[in-house]
């Protein structure tokens, strides 16, 4: 495994002051030796936030972008205006975007190349949800999100990551356990295997707490975490930084 990855996705939470003192308590709480520690702060945050970063090795990325890089889209941010912000990633495709926004597999395309020619490098996120797995269409969804999502991506010069986020996993306190990780990491790394020279890092999201991040980031495929709830106290997500490194 290259150097792990933790990503915090702190969603619509915290204000600019509460992001700037949440980072501060992990700059001076953790050490990202060893691992590429990464925040996504709303976006109203992210000029401050990029700001405290830059002379820092922890990174700034936005939890969404629109695919265009200009235009008449009231309301969107596009990749083109946030690199100059020290934003390097974009998370592209997260359940609650598909869920609550609507978002297209074609849309999560679009977002994904612009994100890669304005050299962000996208976090995809793909999952099933409950009835999905209980109905047994797990891999079925996995591979139908995957391959629409890098439709015509071929070139990704090592900027690509996977998060595994299964939705009934998301928020609820539940994570899925260590054999549905398993399977379905080594399902996404063949998938990314036949697509891809290099290995492209999977994440799994889902409830990651200090309690079961050490366990988790033992699975063979599992390169790190994206977390949302545990990433939102200052001694949570440093925990998860010292269980992962
Ligand atoms: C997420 O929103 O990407 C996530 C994994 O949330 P949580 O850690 O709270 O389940």
């Amino acid at each position: 495994m290259k150097s792990p990855i933790v990503a915090a996705n702190w969603k619509m939470n915290l204000t600019i002051e509460e992001g700037l003192d949440l980072v501060k308590q992990v700059l001076d709480g953790s050490s990202s030796d060893g691992s590429e520690i990464i925040f996504f702060p709303p976006s109203i945050a992210l000029s401050a936030i990029g700001g405290v970063l830059k002379n820092t090795d922890y990174k700034v990325g936005i939890q969404n972008i629109h695919h265009e890089k200009s235009g008449a889209y009231t309301g969107e941010i596009s990749a083109e205006m946030v690199k100059f912000l020290y934003v390097q990633y974009a998370i592209i495709g997260h359940s609650e975007r598909r869920q609550y926004f609507f978002e297209t597999d074609a849309q999560i395309n679009g977002k994904i190349k612009s994100a890669l020619s304005a050299n962000l490098c996208p976090v995809v996120c793909v999952g099933e949800s409950l009835p999905e797995r209980q109905s047994g269409k797990t891999n079925e969804i996995l591979k139908k999100q995957l391959m629409s999502a890098l439709k015509d991506i071929d070139n990704i010069s090592d900027r690509l990551v996977i998060a595994y986020e299964p939705v009934w996993a998301i928020g609820t306190g539940k994570s899925a356990d260590l054999n549905q990780v398993y399977d379905a990491h080594n399902f996404i790394n063949e998938i990314l295997q036949s697509r891809f020279k290099n290995h492209t890092p999977i994440l799994y999201g889902g409830s990651v707490k200090a309690e079961n991040a050490s366990e988790l980031c033992q699975i063979k495929n599992v390169d790190g975490f994206l977390i949302g709830g545990a990433s939102l106290q200052s001694e949570s997500f440093c925990q998860i930084i010292k269980n992962v490194t």
